[in-house]
């Protein structure tokens, strides 16, 4: 595979993922470092994350307009303001063609040289990373980058109202036991806990919430070689060019 972009180097970044609140435990403090670069980052998200929190009396069409405001909110923290909702239900997101034609839209209109998304495989040692939301997020997201945005001949209809084929360099999947980059977030990680705080519908305990992030991004850490006392997000960054 080729060389992995810096962060200096991307200008564009797009994050595709299954539910609000994925890419801020995942993804948040590479955001913060892309956005305080100047880059422009987007966040799609393919659910309104109807079936979450622990709140049983919210009825769940309150909890979708609840949770596309704490995405936003939290957004803001990290610099990110376009959002796109593709309003898919939580808990029902399949892996096919409407999927892939609705991500390759947006990648099109976009135009990211990197995507950040979830793993496209189950990985049976994490049974909260291998959601089936988010293996087929990652599943059509894949599909999307490659062959669907670049081909002229996938979903013609893009094409003839003006989105022309677009080639993602790298995809960047989240939680992956191949990962190759490691991150220092030290820096951006108040910034990412602020982030998850604005997702108040789903932390029943949102110190312990942040305690087991700062475990968690402790372990990246020492898993990538940095020194005792930083704390890191990792990825697997995948060569689409
Ligand atoms: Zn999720």
């Amino acid at each position: 595979m080729g060389a992995v972009l810096r962060i200096d180097e991307i200008q564009h970044a797009l994050a595709v993922m299954a539910h609000p609140d994925d890419v801020d435990f995942s993804a948040a403090g590479l955001v913060a470092q892309l956005t305080d670069a100047g880059a422009q980052v987007t966040y799609c998200l393919v659910t309104d994350g109807q079936a979450g929190g622990f709140d049983q009396s919210i009825e769940r069409t309150t909890m979708a307009s609840i949770r596309r405001e704490e995405q936003t909110k939290a957004a803001a923290e990290v610099g990110v303001s376009e959002l796109i909702f593709l309003g898919r239900m939580d808990g029902e997101v399949m892996f096919d063609l409407g999927l892939r034609h609705d991500i390759t839209r947006v990648i099109r209109k976009v135009r990211p040289q990197i995507v950040i998304t979830q793993p496209p495989e189950i990985s049976v040692v994490s049974v909260y990373g291998s959601h089936a939301d988010h293996v087929a997020t990652g599943q059509a997201t894949w599909a999307a980058v490659y062959p669907d945005a670049r081909n002229p001949f996938a979903f013609p209809e893009l094409l003839t109202s003006g989105l022309e084929p677009w080639s993602v360099e790298e995809i960047w999947l989240i939680h992956h036991p191949n990962s190759n980059v490691t991150l220092d977030i030290t820096d951006q990680f108040d910034r990412k806990m602020r982030a998850l705080r604005s997702h108040v519908s789903q932390h029943q305990h949102p110190d312990a919430m942040a305690e087991n992030v700062r475990i968690w991004n402790a372990a990246n850490a020492q898993l990538g070689g940095l020194a005792e006392g930083r704390l890191a997000e990792r990825f697997l960054a995948v060569d689409a060019r």
